[in-house]
Formats: C-alpha cells, structure tokens, sequence
C-alpha cells in the first residue's frame, strides 16, 4: 500500500517560509491499495495537488466532516469537472445527512460558482456503518473521533496491512467519555497510524474542549495501541517548521520511557509511504 500527504495543516491554509517542511496546505491524504485502488480522505486544500494524478477507476473520497479545512479543497479538484470520472463519497452514516449538505451548500452559488447539481461528473453518496467493504481485497471502518460537530476516524485493511487515520480529535475528552479503550483497539495493529497532534500539553488547557490533541498523548496512543510507524498531523497554523521539528524531543523522551521500537514523526506535504 502507499500512503502520500498532500496536506497536513490544520484549521487554515499557512503557506510561507516558515512552514515550507511541513506545508501549508490543509488536510489530504491518497491511500492506494496494493491492488490500485484509491481512497482520498478529507478534501482539504492538499487535494489540488492530486490534480496532476492518473485516474483509471472509480474514485473514492471519505470525508472525516465538514469544517472547512477538511472539504475547501473539493471545488479545485479538478476530477469533478470531468464527465468520465466516477467519484464515490464515502461518509460515516452518523454524520451523512450533515456532511452531504455542507457539500452542497459549498457549492450553491454562493460561495463558489459552479453549482454542485451540474458537475459532469458521476457522484454517488455512499453510507457506511460502521464498516464498508469496497472489495475482496480492501474495507474500511469509522470510529467516532471527540470533536465538537463530530468526526470520524477511518481504518482502511488492505489484506494484513492497516493505515488507520483520526484528525481533528481530543484525546483527552476521548478518555472524560470513556470511549478511549475502544478507539485503542480500533487502532491496535495499525501498520500506520497518522494522527491530530495539534497541540502540546501545556497548551491544552487552553485550548481544551477544541477538539484536537497533545503531542503527548498521540505519543501515549501509539504505545498503548503497539504501533511502530505515526505519524502526527493538522499541524497548528501559527507552528513553525522549526517548532514541530522541536515535537522530536518530548516524543524521543515518552517513547524511550516505554521501551518501544516506536516512531512517531510530523506528517509532511509530499511525504509518500511505500508499505
Ligand atoms: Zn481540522
Ligand atoms: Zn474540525
């Protein structure tokens, strides 16, 4: 399978030399199966950049939901506008009426010209419940993130290898609700985990309730969950380079403390994963 970041920015866009490493562009990322099959999650400004891409079969979109970092990009991906192209919306069935609209009203006229409705190209919504089988080879499975309006959290198995991804998520509210545990499970085993770490825990107090987690306790996540390979994601816009360069410290510090062959490291613009 290959994994490739075409966005990792969180909340809005924030191109300029400070964050040139890790990019300004917000969430994106392409999975593709071993057997070629692609799945794009979030439409965040990073999906531009998939433009330039060969499509030769049906083209999957999951949406994690509707904040506009995670569904902006979609007016500028350029498959929407050809008449060949078959796009298939993924959303978790908890959240599809209120995703579907906020796609359509991004479209309506008002805030961009060209109106949902007349796209040429064949777009079909598809509900999924709790898991999805998209082939013999490839399914997915959501798990409700803790962000205020809802996410999800998507686990794709292609066969015996996993990439599991959950953005805009607050662990430590996870834990309040006690749904911690399970979303451990649900992530035990991943080959690739790529989560939100937005923030550091001295910043959390601050910024609680907003939706998003520590370096920290990602670092927590990837142990308890006996992952080898994260990475962390929707970087703050207001992070420099140099600051998410600074995360490797504190993660060195937890991961040594646990005695895991564990690495965990920032999620960047154009980074492609072969597994
Ligand atoms: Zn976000
Ligand atoms: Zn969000």
């Amino acid at each position: 399978m290959q994994i490739k970041f075409h966005g990792s920015r969180g909340s809005i866009p924030a191109p300029g030399i400070d964050t040139i490493k890790y990019g300004g562009n917000t969430s994106c990322v392409e999975f593709v199966s071993d057997e070629g099959q692609r799945i794009i999650i979030d439409a965040g400004t990073g999906i531009r950049k998939i433009n330039r891409t060969q499509f030769n079969d049906k083209i999957l979109l999951f949406f994690s939901h509707s904040h506009w970092d995670h569904l902006q990009g979609l007016p500028f991906f350029n498959q929407i506008f050809n008449p060949d192209a078959r796009i298939e919306i993924l959303l978790n069935a908890r959240y599809y009426d209120g995703i579907k609209s906020d796609l359509l009203k991004q479209m309506s006229g008002k805030s961009f010209p060209i109106q949902f409705d007349s796209l040429p190209c064949d777009i079909k919504f598809i509900k999924i419940e709790e898991k999805y089988e998209i082939d013999s080879n490839l399914y997915v499975e959501v798990f409700e993130n803790a962000h205020p309006g809802g996410s999800s959290a998507i686990k794709i198995v292609n066969k015996n290898k996993i990439f599991t991804f959950s953005t805009d998520n607050e662990i430590s509210i996870m834990k309040e609700r006690k749904t911690y545990d399970n979303f451990v499970k649900f992530c035990s085993n991943s080959t690739i985990l790529a989560h939100d770490a937005q923030y550091l825990d001295a910043e959390m107090k601050n910024k609680k309730g907003w939706g998003h987690s520590s370096i920290q306790d990602v670092c927590d996540l990837l142990i308890e969950s006996q992952i080898q390979t994260g990475f962390f994601t929707h970087h703050d816009p207001e992070r420099t380079d140099d600051q998410i360069d600074d995360f490797e410290n504190i993660i060195a510090e937890k991961i040594s403390r646990s005695g895991r062959l564990t690495t965990l490291s920032g999620a960047r613009e154009e980074d492609v994963i072969e597994i």
